[in-house]
């Protein structure tokens, strides 16, 4: 019996697989694969939760704390400075002609 990966179970949880993929992924459930049907049992409470994760908001006072504990630290850019050939950029477009 040929069994489909994880990420098959889980574009299919997704509604992500094609109709004709789809089919053969429920009826091979449906011949009683426990091994696939336990994927498909976890891809989907898997799925359902994440789509659950999006709509809680986060109030307020928790990205306040968070902030507060783990500060944004921006690194100061370091400044190379620019080096043109010597002749500068004459130079170099001048480089290619040939005359
Ligand atoms: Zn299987």
């Amino acid at each position: 019996m040929k069994h489909f990966a994880v990420e098959r179970w889980i574009d299919f949880s997704r509604k992500l697989v094609g109709p004709e993929e789809a089919l053969q992924m429920r009826k091979h459930l449906e011949a009683g694969c426990s091994e696939c049907k336990d994927l498909a049992e976890w891809t989907a409470r898997l799925v359902s939760c994440c789509a659950n994760m999006g709509a809680n908001e986060i109030p307020e006072s928790a990205t306040r704390t968070a902030r507060a504990i783990f500060p944004v630290r921006v690194k100061e850019r370091r400044r190379i400075p620019m080096r043109l050939p010597a002749g500068g950029f004459h130079a170099v477009l001048s480089a290619g002609k040939k005359d």
